[in-house]
């Protein structure tokens, strides 16, 4: 468990805002109007369920509004608190300045056990806090923009999204209210798989170039690598399954809130969802060991480990014992700026969290101006491209024909070439180009500048200057 000791979330991001800002060169004042939360709004609301009147704590905060409309998810959890809510939305805004998501950074939670409730209840519950929110503009197209976190999903976006229509019926633009929403509701392809998505782009980008992976004290490609994986929720589950299908990873641990699972030889990450959505857990699951206290795994030797559930995991109580050379945090903030001093000074290399998880609030960025634009992506030019490519193609097997046996195009090239890309394609290639570019923008600062010893203060020193430049461009 998380020490006392420490500071708080919250604490711990300005902490981390503060050891890369003191290497730049911002006017007096600015540092500080870029790190502190505009507003934080807190509303308590009744709903009657079950024959009694049940109040609710909800949040919504307000980071920074240097672009607009401000961005982030809505956290359903017992958990949620002010300070919570303010570190999420602070890191929401780095993390939409380095990927170049137009946004400030926003973020919003409701205290509860979603599990508690029936899907009528939490129906009822969500479009009431939307309600408030919406009334206040924390929830509008232009303003401030929505969309999933832990607890939540594509059910409780397309309930925001109606509960915003209802509202404001003549708005044409209602849809872009909020992002994550199912595809029959206004949502884009790939969106619920993005983050999981970026995590995969993310180290693949990594292992691109040798010196970073030599830094990290690993060698070779992704390929093989021993990955232990803390959540198999949304993120952890599709970053796990990417990983371990598409670049030969070995998941070799599975964190799960029950336990965790370990296995040298590899676990088969579909399996292991299967069985924790029939069982509630991973205990029980054969092929595997289990282990009762599932956090003594964080220390287990692996070549990557991948935080992808909750804040604070890694802390002054275990960082010291952490054993992989490499860590990538899915989750927002998995590792408290204590544990971030250790783990530097022992060499362990961290891809941060606002990279990392970015892929998540892009393809939003992607479905938000596909709500803007009231158009699929590649509706337009699809058949078009399918056209130009038969030109091709029939260049092609005419040279065929012409050189007999000496040549033929293979058919899974004609096939290939032939589809243009629908929006699923579209997506993942938008969202493959924003993590390569905002890697190697981390990467050149982490490379060319010897103060810079990692690439979390990297990080924070690309989106701190495009913060300030956009504040500068409004006279500030
Ligand atoms: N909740 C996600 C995050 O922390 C997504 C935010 C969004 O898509 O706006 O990045």
């Amino acid at each position: 468990m998380k020490p006392t000791n420490e500071p708080t979330f919250r604490q711990s991001v300005d902490m981390m805002f503060n050891r890369a800002v003191a290497k730049m060169d911002l006017p007096p004042g600015l540092e500080e109007k870029i790190r502190v939360c505009n507003a934080t709004y807190t509303v308590r609301f009744g709903v009657r369920l079950r024959g009694q009147i049940h109040t609710f704590t909800g949040y919504r905060s307000v980071h920074s509004e240097h672009m607009e409309p401000v961005k982030g998810g809505i956290r359903y959890a017992l958990e949620v608190n002010q300070d919570e809510v303010e570190a999420l939305a602070a890191l929401m805004t780095y993390k939409c300045a380095l990927v170049e998501a137009p946004f400030g950074g926003s973020k919003g939670g409701l205290r509860i056990d979603p599990r508690k409730y029936d899907e009528h209840e939490l129906e009822q519950i969500t479009r009431r806090f939307a309600y408030e929110l919406a009334k206040r503009d924390l929830i509008h197209p232009s303003q401030n923009v929505p969309a999933p976190d832990m607890g939540t999903g594509e059910r409780e976006m397309a309930w925001i999204a109606d509960q915003y229509a209802r509202m404001n019926t003549t708005d044409i633009n209602a849809r872009a209210c909020v992002t994550g929403k199912p595809l029959n509701a206004g949502g884009i392809s790939g969106r619920v798989e993005a983050t999981g998505r970026g995590v995969q782009y993310a180290l693949r980008e990594f292992f691109r170039d040798a010196r970073d992976v030599e830094k990290a004290n690993l060698s070779g490609k992704l390929d093989g690598k021993r990955v232990i994986i803390q959540g198999l929720g949304n993120v952890g589950y599709h970053a796990a399954k990417f990983l371990s299908e598409e670049d030969g990873c070995q998941i070799i641990g599975i964190i799960e809130r029950d336990g965790a699972l370990f296995n040298e030889a590899g676990l088969n990450v579909e399996d292991v969802r299967e069985w924790i959505v029939k069982h509630g857990g991973v205990s029980g699951f054969p092929d595997a060991a289990h282990h009762a206290e599932g956090n003594a795994v964080l220390e287990e030797a692996c070549d990557i480990l991948i935080p992808a559930a909750l804040e604070g995991v890694i802390n002054l109580s275990n960082a010291a014992r952490i054993k992989a050379p490499l860590i990538i945090e899915a989750a927002n903030g998995p590792i408290t700026a204590g544990a971030d001093d250790i783990l530097r000074q022992k060499g362990v290399v961290i891809i941060p969290d606002m990279y990392a998880n970015a892929g998540g609030v892009t393809v939003s960025y992607f479905e938000w101006v596909k709500n803007l634009s009231h158009i699929r992506f590649g509706r337009m030019q699809r058949r078009q491209e399918e056209a130009r490519h038969q030109l091709v193609i029939d260049e092609l097997e005419r040279l065929d024909r012409y050189l007999g046996d000496a040549w033929s195009m293979t058919p899974e090239f004609k096939t290939k070439y032939l589809r243009g890309a629908d929006e699923l394609e579209l997506v993942r290639s938008g969202l493959d180009d924003t993590m390569r570019i905002a890697y190697q923008s981390m990467r050149d600062v982490w490379h060319e500048r010897e103060d810079v010893e990692d690439l979390r203060t990297a990080a924070y020193l690309v989106s701190i200057g495009k913060v300030a430049a956009s504040y500068r461009a409004k006279g500030l």
